[in-house]
Parts: C-alpha cells; sequence; structure tokens
C-alpha cells in the first residue's frame, strides 16, 4: 500500500513545509545558491520549515564528497535546515511501497526496450526526449534482461498555477508519453522518488529551477494516481550562459566559495528582484535580510544571462 502520506500537511499548524533538494553530482555552484536562497527565504517568509534532501539516486553521476561538501558550503553561507537531511540513497523502500501501489492499480508495465529502440521506435520527440512508441505497453514477452519499469499516461491535460511562470500544462501522451519509474539498471528515477519524497516528507510548496518545469505535470499525475495533495510550485529563472546554456557541471560552472558569500549572496539577491541590501557585519545577515523583504512576485522569469558562472 503506497502511503497516502501529504494529508498530514492539511494540518493548518504546519500551513508551509519547504526544501532544497540538491543532487550530489557535482558541488554548489551560483544557479544551485540561487535556488537554495529563494526556497529558504519564501519558506522562512511564510514562517514555514525548509527540509533538506540530497538527491544521491544515481551513483554512476555522483561526485565523491560531494554531498558533504554541499552540507559544508550550505552552513558556511549560513543556511539553517529543520529535521535531519533526507538521503535518497536510504529510501528503497518507500520508492518500492510507490511503485507496487502504482502496479497494483495496473498502471505499471515492465519495458524490455534498449534506450535505441525506444529512439528507433518512438511516436515523435516529446518535450522532454523521445515518445515512447509502446511496444511493451500490451505485454511484451519477457527476456533474460531485467526490464524498465513504465507508466502508462493518460491522454489528459495536466496543468497547474506557478507562483513565477504562470499557468503550465502538458497533455501528457502527447507530450511526454509513457515514462520510467524503475530503469533497467535498477536505479529509480528522479520522477517517482521526488514525488515519494515530497509527500513523504510533507511538502507543501516546492520552489526549484525552471529546468524542472517539464517534469511538473508527471509530477501532478503520479500525485493524482497515489492520492498525494498537490503541493504549490515556484518554477526559478535559470542561470546561463550567452549562448543559453544553463549554468551547471556540464557547463563549467564554478563552484562557489564561502570566502565570497557575501559577493555572491548580493547578487544572488540582486537578481531574485530584492532591493539592495545595507552594510552588513556578517553575511548570515544577508540571508535574514533576505527573508524580511521577499516576496515572490518580484522573481523575474525569464532567464538571467550571467559570465563565467557568476
Ligand atoms: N535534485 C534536483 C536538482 O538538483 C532538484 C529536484 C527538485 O527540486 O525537484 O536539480
Amino acid at each position: 500500500m503506497a502511503p497516502q502520506l501529504s494529508r498530514q500537511t492539511e494540518n493548518p499548524a504546519t500551513p508551509y513545509i519547504g526544501r532544497f533538494a540538491p543532487s550530489p553530482t557535482g558541488l554548489l555552484h551560483i544557479g544551485s545558491l540561487l535556488t537554495a536562497v529563494a526556497s529558504f527565504a519564501d519558506a522562512r517568509a511564510h514562517g514555514g520549515l525548509w527540509r533538506l534532501r540530497m538527491e544521491d539516486l544515481d551513483p554512476p553521476r555522483e561526485m565523491a564528497g560531494a554531498a558533504a561538501h554541499i552540507l559544508r558550503t550550505l552552513e558556511a553561507f549560513g543556511f539553517e535546515w529543520d529535521g535531519e537531511v533526507v538521503y535518497q540513497s536510504r529510501r528503497h523502500e518507500l520508492y518500492r511501497a510507490v511503485l507496487d501501489e502504482l502496479r497494483a492499480q495496473g498502471r505499471v508495465y515492465p519495458c524490455y526496450c534498449s534506450r535505441r529502440e525506444v529512439a528507433e521506435q518512438a511516436r515523435g520527440m516529446g518535450v522532454d526526449g523521445p515518445l515512447y512508441g509502446g511496444r511493451c505497453a500490451h505485454g511484451a514477452s519477457a527476456t533474460a534482461k531485467t526490464p524498465a519499469w513504465r507508466i502508462r499516461v493518460p491522454a489528459a491535460v495536466y496543468g497547474f498555477g506557478d507562483a513565477v511562470v504562470g499557468h503550465y500544462q502538458q497533455q501528457l501522451a502527447a507530450d511526454v508519453g509513457d515514462f520510467v519509474l524503475l530503469r533497467a539498471d535498477g536505479f529509480w528515477a528522479y520522477q517517482l522518488a521526488v514525488v515519494a519524497d515530497d509527500a513523504e516528507q510533507g511538502i507543501t510548496h516546492i520552489v526549484r529551477g525552471q529546468d524542472l518545469l517539464v517534469s511538473t505535470p508527471r509530477q501532478l499525475f503520479l500525485q493524482q494516481c497515489l492520492g498525494y495533495v498537490q503541493p504549490h510550485y515556484a518554477h526559478l529563472p535559470l542561470l546561463t550562459n550567452r549562448l543559453g546554456q544553463k549554468w551547471s557541471k556540464q557547463t563549467l560552472a564554478p563552484a562557489i566559495d564561502a570566502a565570497e558569500a557575501e559577493t555572491l549572496l548580493r547578487q544572488v539577491l540582486h537578481w531574485l528582484g530584492l532591493p539592495e541590501a545595507p552594510p552588513v557585519g556578517h553575511h548570515r545577515e544577508l540571508l535574514d535580510w533576505a527573508v524580511a523583504h521577499w516576496r515572490m512576485a518580484a522573481v523575474p522569469k525569464a532567464a538571467i544571462v550571467t559570465e563565467a558562472g557568476v
């Protein structure tokens, strides 16, 4: 049975639970700092909790020591989170329970197609890769290979009102197609883990980068299947280079250094639409100042173009 976990968040005594969920595939860079500041300030400005979740689901893509480095960097910048850090790598049982529930509902099926076959048999290109052609959707003959598990999506529109972007929607069958929840290599897909974790942690507000906007309708669909309460969303502008590429490990965004905390925090507060903060004795005061002056309505929607990741 899948836990109907986020029902607890209907308790008006805890109206806001936010989170920051870095992936330890690299060290924190300026884009991750922007997400950390915005999610923290929005949570605290609402008198809410701010939880930290380490999204260490994909060991082959992870960087040794990054998780511990991320925590130390957040501390050095003055962030304080509520409760213990949650590590996705320790939560396989939760994800398994959620997959079992979807299986009991008859919504998922094993898929034996290789990545190449998926590409070759695609119905077309969706908003996030090829649209699965459906070869295994109606009972594939099992092979010796371990299958991936896919969920069948309806030809229905999933939309929501985003606090930064405004209305956003997709027609799941046409825009995304049946998607993977458990990969053939045994790793859980982000879409399943994030929905399970946000519900289990009672997250009511999700503040994250616009690179994940394309994933949100899939997450709304999973929440609906599982009877979870839909959180509120705010998708932040991305920091990009002049070519419009998001600053990330792939585009060689430099790691942020706590020695530069004041400069970097001031830069991020400016990008987030806050007025200029007065001189401070310690950079921690800048976070307090951001909380006191926070307005999601001031956050711009369009990407922020910046050189060298800073
Ligand atoms: N772990 C994801 C990332 O670092 C964030 C996932 C989320 O906020 O839903 O991009």
